[in-house]
């Protein structure tokens, strides 16, 4: 019974983001503040005011400190989905969303106060800095493969090592990076900007609605005290796990109400725009194109409810969350793409935000998990599970 009462608070919350949204946001899609690399940091302060006023701002951590469940974040993310700018907007963007999940969880009352704090203020940003580049032979699929390093000096440490890809690290003012300490890994909290930190270079890449883009960062001799490191030491990889299965989760239900917000555009073509003598909805081609995507669409939320109810078990969710990402992601980039084709030669313009729904799908099939590794996760459970005790 609990359980449906946060649910309907949830869907009530939900509501007024997805009116905030629609109203307040969806204006701001045609704003030149929003540039290859995100949102300015002019634009994501503008919008969060409003957001502020509208009551709607980190609408799934209420006023007691407590988090929806996973079930009522989905209802209330997909809203703030509806435009690629309508999670910075409300402050359940990624990464500080899964950024402030994880300082819930694991950071101790002082480090929450410090770091935790001004994040679900919306008043700073926040990265995770785990892959690093990959022509150095660094972390990417294969976190184990950590090459930055933090040795003990005294009561600190020091950091030292390369990062890519970091999501925000351009502008954030919390960071979280994963080190390698002897053979294990940990997390240390760091405030940004700091000197031993150097932005390199901000990637152009195929997305763009990230505050900051994503970065390659150098790491030169970092001092960090000892009181700033997150959890216990070498216990990095378990908590990046913590972060993980709901943090994909979340990108699932974010690109999901991207994803209804180009369905509803491509259908609003469809059942205007005329070729050969009828409405491109009547149409077998069209009509079918939007039929899969109602289909797919419904699909991906029932998943997403599935696996979201087993986070709120308490269980790990780790082989759940892998098949939901999976199927979510790659189900959102055939949506994506159905409705740009729907839409013609508009389809392929900025004219509509399906081009950059598009884009943004294309990217989360690669970060928190490529496809091709979550299923060879789960084929490896499918395997333990398949084998007798004492076969190999
Ligand atoms: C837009 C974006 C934002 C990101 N933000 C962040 C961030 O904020 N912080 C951060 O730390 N990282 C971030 N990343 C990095 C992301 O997590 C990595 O790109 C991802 O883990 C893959 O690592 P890689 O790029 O090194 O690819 P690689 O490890 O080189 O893998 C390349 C390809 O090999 C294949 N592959 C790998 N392993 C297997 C396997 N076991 N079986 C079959 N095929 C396999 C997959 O097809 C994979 O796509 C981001 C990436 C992107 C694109």
């Amino acid at each position: 019974m609990a359980h449906e009462v946060g649910l309907e608070q949830a869907l009530r919350i939900a509501a007024q983001v997805e009116r905030f949204v629609r109203t307040e946001i969806i204006p701001y899609e045609r704003d030149e503040r929003w540039g290859a690399h995100g949102p300015s940091t002019g634009l994501v302060e503008e919008m969060r005011s409003r957001a502020r006023t509208a009551g709607v701002l980190t609408p799934h951590i209420l006023s007691d400190g407590s988090h929806l469940t996973h079930r009522g974040t989905a209802r209330v993310l997909q809203a703030a989905g509806l435009s690629p700018l309508g999670p910075v907007a409300v402050n359940v963007a990624a990464p500080d969303e899964g950024n402030m999940f994880l300082l819930g969880r694991i950071a101790t009352a002082e480090q929450k106060e410090r770091f935790l704090r001004p994040l679900v203020d919306g008043r700073a940003r926040s990265a995770f800095f785990m892959t690093e580049p990959a022509t150095e032979g660094g972390a990417g699929s294969d976190p184990s493969m950590l090459k930055t390093v933090a040795r003990r000096d005294g009561a600190d440490w020091i950091v030292s090592g390369r990062k890519a890809f970091i999501t925000g690290a351009d502008g954030a003012r919390v960071g979280i990076i994963m080190a390698r300490t002897d053979a294990h890994a940990t997390l240390f909290l760091v405030e940004l900007p700091n000197s031993a930190i150097r932005i390199e270079r901000v990637l152009d890449t195929i997305d763009g609605s990230m505050p900051g883009g994503h970065a390659v960062v150098v790491i030169d001799e970092l001092r960090v005290a000892a009181s700033q490191i997150l959890g216990a030491p070498g216990e990095g990889f378990k908590y990046a796990q913590v972060r993980l299965a709901p943090a994909r989760l979340t990108h699932c239900m974010r690109w999901l109400g991207a994803c209804r917000r180009a369905q509803e555009i491509a259908t609003a073509y469809a059942v205007r725009r005329e070729a050969f003598g009828k409405l491109l909805i009547d149409h077998e081609g069209v009509g079918f194109m939007l039929a899969d995507n109602q289909i797919e669409l419904q699909q991906a939320e029932l998943m997403i409810d599935w696996c979201a109810g087993v986070l709120d078990s308490g269980a790990p969710g780790t082989l759940q969350s892998s098949m939901t990402k999976v199927a979510v992601s790659e189900a959102l980039f055939r949506i994506a793409d159905r409705c740009v084709q729907i839409l013609g030669g508009t389809g392929v313009t900025r004219d509509t935000v399906v081009e950059q729904v598009f884009r943004e799908v294309r990217a989360f099939r690669i970060y928190d998990g490529p496809s091709e590794v979550h299923r060879w996760s789960l084929a490896k459970s499918i395997k333990r599970a398949a084998l007798k005790p004492g076969e190999s």
